[in-house]
């Protein structure tokens, strides 16, 4: 199920939950209109879109999901449901954020869709802890004040032990290469780039600039949400912390700038809390498919140190599209105050847990017990891989 089409009468894109990114670009490439996506075309729209989804164009346009305008679903007892602010409104609000594999199966998704035309942008490095640390600093004082047009994100590697840090700094502006000039002179002139490519294509043509083609690799990344800029001991921390990795493939502190039209809507508006922050910051290490399991292990080792090194310059909040087995504040982390409403919702959508996985949205305390008694699935349900029909396994959290 991956078709999608554009309707230029309403200003829609129509998408299957099987599309990834890059099939729904190229559906509505031809019309110039888009929506907010992530860098990477095998993206999936369902996860992206249930769990937020955000991209270079989220500060102008919101998040993924924000331009969600109504999707289909099949629920746990077999309906089979469509969401939208007028037909089942609580469970539209909770596809807005609540976080994919909770409710039931999304279907199809119906976006509203902006018209785009040109954009500048670029990709610029710095190199060496010195330049390194200054960039990150002027960033600092850029993005408070930046327009929503403009976005950026700071990637910040080291691809052996005690080698040089290297930053990939890369964005867009719905503006004209000098009005991006303009915005990122600070960084420009807080430290020489080892190099820079700053320029004005069309916004298909700056999507294709800003993909991210990498392959599948090992991979685990834990975010954080920052509300105001970094002090200087945090910008200390993380540079300490890159000293500090033991090397084996790389590791990478980023910041995406977030703020602009996602922070415009209210928290409790749709399921996605995250609307005051300044930055996503996220810290990730990748290592190669043959490293030993211990070298895998003390890559991990190395993230979660960093991870808790940074805390105390974060609110204590992740974003669940970027789940993260090792958080253990992940509900409210990633729904915050929201929580207890997607538990409610959850409860009239689900009762029997159905949908469940080890972070997903929890029944109310008074029906977990229960729903273990309840849980009978209906008897078509089956194990994916045989004909056995099989129950999933109930674990709830204490
Ligand atoms: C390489 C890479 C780049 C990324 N870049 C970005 C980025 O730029 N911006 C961003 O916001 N995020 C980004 N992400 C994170 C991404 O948003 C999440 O990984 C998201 O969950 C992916 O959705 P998926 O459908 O591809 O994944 P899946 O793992 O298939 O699904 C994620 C969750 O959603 C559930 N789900 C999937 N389909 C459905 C459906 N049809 N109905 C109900 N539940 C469903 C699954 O059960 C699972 O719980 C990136 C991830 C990767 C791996």
């Amino acid at each position: 199920m991956r078709s999608a089409y554009v309707d230029t009468n309403r200003g829609q894109v129509v998408v299957q939950a099987g599309a990834t990114n890059g099939i729904v670009s190229d559906v509505m490439a031809p019309f110039n209109v888009a929506i907010s996506q992530g860098r990477c075309p095998t993206v999936g729209i369902a996860g992206l879109t249930l769990g937020g989804g955000f991209g270079y164009s989220a500060r102008s346009f919101g998040l993924t999901c924000d331009h969600l305008i109504e999707t289909t679903m099949v629920c746990a007892d077999g309906s089979i449901k469509v969401c939208n602010k007028d037909s089942e409104p609580d469970l539209f609000w909770a596809c807005r954020g609540g976080g994919g594999g909770n409710f039931g199966i999304n279907t199809s998704f119906t976006y509203a869709v902006r018209e785009v035309s040109n954009v500048s942008v670029f990709q610029i490095h710095w190199q060496g802890v010195n330049a390194c640390k200054a960039m990150l600093a002027a960033f600092q004082a850029i993005m408070p004040s930046a327009p929503d047009e403009f976005s950026v994100r700071i990637g910040i590697t080291v691809n052996a032990a005690g080698a040089e840090p290297l930053a990939t700094v890369n964005g867009q502006l719905f503006g004209s290469v000098s009005e991006l000039t303009e915005i990122l002179a600070p960084a420009l002139s807080a430290a020489a780039p080892a190099d820079q490519d700053i320029k004005e294509m069309t916004y298909w043509q700056g999507k294709d600039f800003l993909a991210d083609l990498e392959g599948p690799s090992c991979y685990a990344e834990r975010s954080r949400y920052v509300t105001d800029p970094l002090p200087s001991e945090a910008i200390e921390v993380i540079f300490d912390r890159l000293a500090q990795w033991p090397g084996g493939g790389s590791a990478t502190a980023k910041l995406f700038s977030w703020g602009g039209a996602i922070s415009r809507i209210p928290r409790d508006a749709t399921a996605f809390v995250h609307r005051d922050a300044l930055f996503l910051a996220s810290f990730s290490v990748g290592w190669p498919t043959q490293t030993p399991s211990d070298g895998a292990q003390t890559e991990l080792e190395w993230l979660n140190l960093t991870f808790d090194a940074f805390l105390l310059y974060t609110v204590a909040e992740s974003y669940q599209n970027f789940i993260d087995p090792a958080l253990i504040d992940w509900q409210t982390a990633y729904y915050g105050e929201n929580l207890e409403r997607l538990m409610s919702i959850k409860a009239v959508y689900d009762p029997t847990d159905f949908f469940q996985f080890s972070q997903g949205i929890p029944l109310p305390v008074g029906q977990r017990e229960s729903s273990i008694v309840a849980l009978e699935h209906p008897t078509w349900w089956k194990n994916p891989r045989g004909s056995t029909a099989v129950a999933p396994t109930i674990s709830y959290l204490s």
